[in-house]
C-alpha cells in the first residue's frame, strides 16, 4: 500500500486527472468534487502537507505559485473575480495532506466562508 498522498499520486502520474497546467515547480487540475464552475487545484510539486510546514526556503516556490494562479484564472475567464482558499488542518477542512490552492470561480461567493 502506497503511504503517498493522492496528490502525489496525481504528480506522479499514478492516477488520472484533468491536468490543466504544469511546470518545473507546480501543477493544476479540476478539483473532482467542484463546488463552483470553476474549481482548480493548484499544487507545489514538492511535498509540503501544509502552510504550517512552509519554510523559509519556500517563498520563492510560493511566490511562483501565486505568480501562476491569477494567469490561471485569467486564461479560465474569470475575468469577474476568484476565490483562493487554503485549507490548513482538519478544523478547517484539510482532507489531502499535500499543500494545495482551491481556485474558485464563475459564480458569485458568499463571505464569511462556512
Ligand atoms: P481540502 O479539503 O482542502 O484538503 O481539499 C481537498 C480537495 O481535493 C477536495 O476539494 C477534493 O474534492 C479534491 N480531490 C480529492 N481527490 C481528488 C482527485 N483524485 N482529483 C481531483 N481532486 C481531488
Amino acid at each position: 500500500m502506497s503511504d503517498k498522498t493522492i496528490f502525489k499520486r496525481i504528480i506522479d502520474r499514478e492516477i488520472p486527472a484533468t491536468i490543466i497546467y504544469e511546470d518545473d515547480q507546480c501543477l493544476a487540475f479540476k478539483d473532482i468534487d467542484p463546488k463552483a464552475p470553476v474549481h482548480v487545484l493548484v499544487i507545489p510539486k514538492k511535498e509540503i502537507p501544509s502552510v504550517s510546514h512552509l519554510e523559509t526556503a519556500d517563498a520563492a516556490l510560493m511566490g511562483h505559485l501565486w505568480s501562476v494562479i491569477p494567469r490561471l484564472a485569467n486564461d479560465l475567464g474569470l475575468e469577474g473575480g476568484y476565490r483562493v482558499v487554503v485549507n490548513c488542518g482538519r478544523d478547517a477542512g484539510q482532507a489531502v495532506d499535500h499543500l494545495h490552492f482551491h481556485l474558485l470561480g464563475g459564480r458569485k461567493m458568499t463571505w464569511p466562508p462556512g
